[in-house]
């Protein structure tokens, strides 16, 4: 059984463009379905305001989806705030983006680090000190570390005392916000291998969620690139981010910086990403894509699986003249 299934979840909010205009609904999440396994990751991948975010939260119960279904180890997802929802907390935990945002100025991070026992009642009060220690030497922070304030560590440290609450009650799932977006660059490859590591000491799933592709193809077992609110392609990371069929992920995947290449890429994307509130009909990126044609403005292509073991959402994918034509 896999940990984590989410099957055709969908999430809309209201929003006004002014004071005097009508309530629009948007879509932020549209028919995602996934799965996670065990000890794996799952990457997904895409531009900003794409759903990635919401789909995190979905699928962690921080919010209820208006649409389809959220199954954690075979069982349903209790609504969030239950008390059911509280005790299946302390199994699935979430990394955020900013480290510093995450921890609390005032408490030292050893303090922070045991919290979550704390709150869950995790092992004894005895116990939670080696616990806290062992957590804190699996991150590569020093003990002399652990008496430290977050504005005393340096970004990099930070989001290493972040993992090690993260992972204080062992959770079986681990959703990571843009995890190093907001590490120097010099870093992020560092925390890469962390988190790695980490996976192969722990045993956690995680759900990656990133707009590097780069970042992405390191830690995933599988990749899902989203655009819009839906899924349009997913496989695994060396199929979707070196051999990608939907134009999008050929796009993303084309922008990766290649060695010698000065950090320039190979191609951009033209145009920026729709207004949610302004989804374009049938596929979302026709209006940015180079083959798009006219079935394409009209009906909205599924998910279909190939042969290959990757699924593309492209009416001209499954078309025997689509290699041709892209
Ligand atoms: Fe392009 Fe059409 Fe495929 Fe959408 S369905 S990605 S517009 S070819």
């Amino acid at each position: 059984m896999s940990l984590l299934t989410a099957t055709n979840i969908g999430r809309r909010y209201t929003m006004r463009r002014g004071m005097m205009s009508r309530p629009v609904a948007v879509h932020a999440v549209d028919g995602v379905s996934l799965t996670l396994e065990r000890g794996q990751t799952l990457g997904l991948v895409g531009e900003s305001g794409c759903g990635k975010s919401t789909t995190g939260r979905l699928v962690l119960g921080l919010e209820a989806p208006d649409a389809g279904e959220v199954l954690f180890d075979g069982a349903p997802m209790p609504p969030p705030g239950t008390t059911a929802w509280r005790k299946l907390r302390a199994r699935m935990q979430m990394v955020f983006q900013d480290p510093l945002g995450a921890l609390d100025r005032r408490l030292p991070i050893a303090a922070q680090v045991r919290e979550p026992l704390d709150i869950h009642n995790s092992l004894s009060p005895d116990e939670r000190p080696a616990r806290v220690e062992e957590l804190l030497g699996a991150v590569g922070l020093r003990p002399d570390q652990a008496a430290r304030y977050p504005h005393e560590l340096s970004g990099g440290q930070r989001q290493r005392a972040v993992l090690a609450r993260a992972l204080a009650t062992n959770p079986d799932l681990l959703v990571c916000d843009e995890p190093i977006s907001a590490l120097d660059v010099s870093i992020q490859a560092q925390a890469m291998n962390l988190l790695v590591e980490l996976q192969a000491r722990f045993g956690m799933a995680i759900l990656f969620i990133s707009h590097d592709l780069r970042a992405v193809r390191q830690v995933s077992h599988r990749v899902a690139v989203m655009y819009l609110g839906r899924i349009v392609e997913e496989g695994e990371p060396d199929a979707v981010l070196h051999d990608p069929i939907h134009p999008y992920a050929r796009a993303l995947a084309a922008a990766i910086p290649h060695p010698g290449s000065r950090g320039k890429p190979r191609a951009v994307l033209q145009g920026d990403p729709p207004n949610p509130a302004d989804r374009p009909s049938g596929c979302a990126f026709h209006p940015r894509c180079a083959i798009a044609e006219a079935a394409c403005r009209v009906s909205v292509p599924p998910l279909l699986a190939r042969p290959d073991g990757r699924a593309v959402a492209c009416h001209l994918a499954h078309d025997p003249a689509f290699a041709k034509a892209a």
